[in-house]
Order: structure tokens, then sequence, then C-alpha cells
């Protein structure tokens, strides 16, 4: 049984969230699991070091960039490693490429085309961990690529999938996936779970909690995640494909830029209350737009914030 674990930046900002990573991982193994780790660059190291190649160059290039920021990861899975073997278990820190994780070469944005991942099968036949630095990839020619922003969640997903693994449990600075950003709206509620289809529409209007491409390579492979707390505790959101009957109507809201969007089967049917409530509050309704399981409105964006809470007051409140 095979666990993939990712910990994200905010959870690896400093040498106790790195010590907290390591212990989770061996408390996993004291569960009788194997596990493999992804890592994020630490706290805001890639803003760090995109901010400092502007400050040497107006147009630094693509390739540059990537081999810039590919080295926060670099550098957090070392120490996630060094924890480990520090609390007497053996580890290895791999990079993308020694991961043999095959990417197209477009640059800032890559797509992961092959997975080989024979060192880390290697590791695991061996009990050693392996942590391997998320978000990034080695292209054609060879030059290391990275994967979007957020794009650890992808590489975690995409080794789930080839490695065939039982769990893939996405650690990071919230309990689980909540009704909204629990930041934006206090109100916000946590889920057991969510429909994968759902949260993939809340990654694409602006949930950053699971990058978007993540979510649609776990709907394209079968792969359940579960979004759970760096603190250890709890249990989690679980990310799967919920029968109609386990479904609910509302899945959750999310806000990007000056547009809120509200995504479950039933979302387009609440159409018409949303609307009142809006204009009701004197929320200007910009523009709309309705497709399939979702509803989004684009309001004036001083008043994005304050339609979000209305709008999660009026379908999770109550
Ligand atoms: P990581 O560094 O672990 O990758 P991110 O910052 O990418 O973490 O994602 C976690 C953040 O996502 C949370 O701090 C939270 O503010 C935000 N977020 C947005 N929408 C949601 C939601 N529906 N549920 C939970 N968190 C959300
Ligand atoms: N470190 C990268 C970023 O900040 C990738 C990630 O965190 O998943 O976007
Ligand atoms: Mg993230």
């Amino acid at each position: 049984m095979l666990t993939i674990q990712k910990f994200g930046g905010s959870s690896l900002a400093d040498a106790e969230g790195l010590c907290r990573a390591a212990a989770l991982c061996i408390r996993e193994r004291q569960k009788g699991r194997d596990a493999a780790m992804v890592v994020s660059a630490m706290g805001d190291t890639t803003d760090e070091l995109l901010a400092m190649a502007y400050s040497v160059s107006s147009a630094p290039s693509a390739r540059e960039l990537d081999a810039l920021m590919s080295t926060g990861e670099c550098s957090s899975a070392a120490l996630v490693a060094i924890a480990l073997e520090a609390r007497g278990q053996r580890a290895i820190s791999l990079t993308g490429w020694q991961s043999g994780i095959f990417t197209d070469a477009v640059h800032g944005d890559a797509q992961i085309t092959t997975l080989t991942c024979a060192r880390v099968r290697a590791a695991l036949a061996h009990e050693i961990v392996p942590v391997i630095s998320g978000f990034q990839g080695i292209d054609g020619s060879g030059d290391v690529t990275t994967l979007g922003r957020g794009g650890s969640d992808t590489t975690a997903v995409a080794l789930a999938a080839a490695l065939r693994a039982e769990r893939c449990d996405i650690y990071t600075d919230v309990p689980g996936v909540f009704t909204a950003d629990p930041r934006l709206v206090p109100e916000a509620r946590l889920l057991e779970k969510i429909d994968s289809r759902d949260m993939l529409r809340l990654s694409y209007a602006g949930a950053q909690v699971l990058e978007k491409r993540s979510m649609e390579l776990a709907l394209e492979k079968g792969t359940e995640i579960c979004l759970r707390s760096s603190s250890g505790e709890g249990e989690g959101t679980a990310v799967r494909v919920l029968g109609e009957s386990e479904r609910p109507e509302l899945g959750g809201l999310a806000l990007r830029g000056g547009t809120v969007t509200l995504v479950g089967r039933g979302a387009p049917a609440w159409l018409p209350r949303l609307q009142r409530r809006l204009e009701g509050e004197g929320i200007e309704i910009l523009d709309s737009a309705l497709s399939r399981d979702q509803i989004s409105f684009e309001l004036p964006r001083e008043k994005a914030l304050a339609g979000l809470r209305m709008l999660h007051a009026l379908c999770f409140e109550r």
C-alpha cells in the first residue's frame, strides 16, 4: 500500500514545518504503508526567486526562469530528506528529472507527457522514502521545465496515478476543502467530501486550494485525493467522484477577480434567487453566465467580496 504525501509551500515555511512533514511521513509508515513525498518550495520562495530574476533583468527568458524557480523545490526536497534521516528514516531527495518526469517544452506552463519513475520505484523497493521536488520536469531537449504555479499538486496526482498509489494526501494550511475560501468567508464550512467535478470547477473559478490541472488529471486517471491539514489533525476532505445520491446539490463558491462562481449539480436552478439577493442588496450584476453545474456573476470588483459573502450566506448558512 502506497501513500503519496504532498506538502505545499505554506506548510514548509520553516524548520518546524519541514520537521512536521517528516514526522507525518513516519506516522504514515508506522501504519504499515509505503510513502513517497512530493514537496513545494518553502514559503514564498518561488515569488522571491521570480522577484530576484526581475531585479537583474526586465525580460528574463522563460528557460532561465524555470531553471531558477525549480531550485526552490530542490531545496525543500533535500531538507525534508535530511529531516527524515535525522529521525532514523532512510530517504532520498529526487528532482523532477531524476524522477523521470518528462514534459513538453512550454516553459512556465509545461504539461507532463511521460513518467518513468525508475528511481522512485527503486527507492520504495528498498524502504527508502523518495522525496520528490514538485512543480518540475524535463523536456525533450533536457531542459528543466515548470508546470505552472501551484503545479506541485499536479506532480502529486501524476505520481499517484503512475505508481497506482492507494492514497494521494495533499497536506496544506487549511483542514480541507471549504464551501468557500475560509480566508475570505469566515463562515465557510469544512466539507467531509466533494465531488471531483465540482472541485475542478472551483479550481477554474479561482479556488487555489487544488490546482486545476491536478484536478483534470485526477478526473482523467480516477485518482482520489484527500486534502488535509499539515498539522496532522483531522480527516480532511475526500475529493472523489461522488454518486448522484451522495453528491450535494451545491458544491461551493469561488472568487476570481470580480467574478463569483457557484458550483454544484443544483447550481443553475439557483440563478433567480441569487440574482434577486444581489440586486436587492444593491450589487449590480455586470454579467452572468450559466453552464452545466455552475453559475457565475461578474460584479463590480470592489463589491465582489461582499457579493461572495452574501451568496455564501444564502446558499450555505441556513
Ligand atoms: P499550498 O501552499 O499548500 O499549495 P495553497 O495556498 O495553494 O496551499 O492553497 C491553500 C489555500 O487555498 C488556503 O489557505 C485557502 O485560503 C485557499 N482556498 C481557496 N478556496 C478554498 C476552499 N474552497 N477551501 C479551502 N481552501 C481554499
Ligand atoms: N512553488 C510553486 C509555486 O509557488 C509550485 C507549488 O507551490 O505548487 O507556485
Ligand atoms: Mg497550492
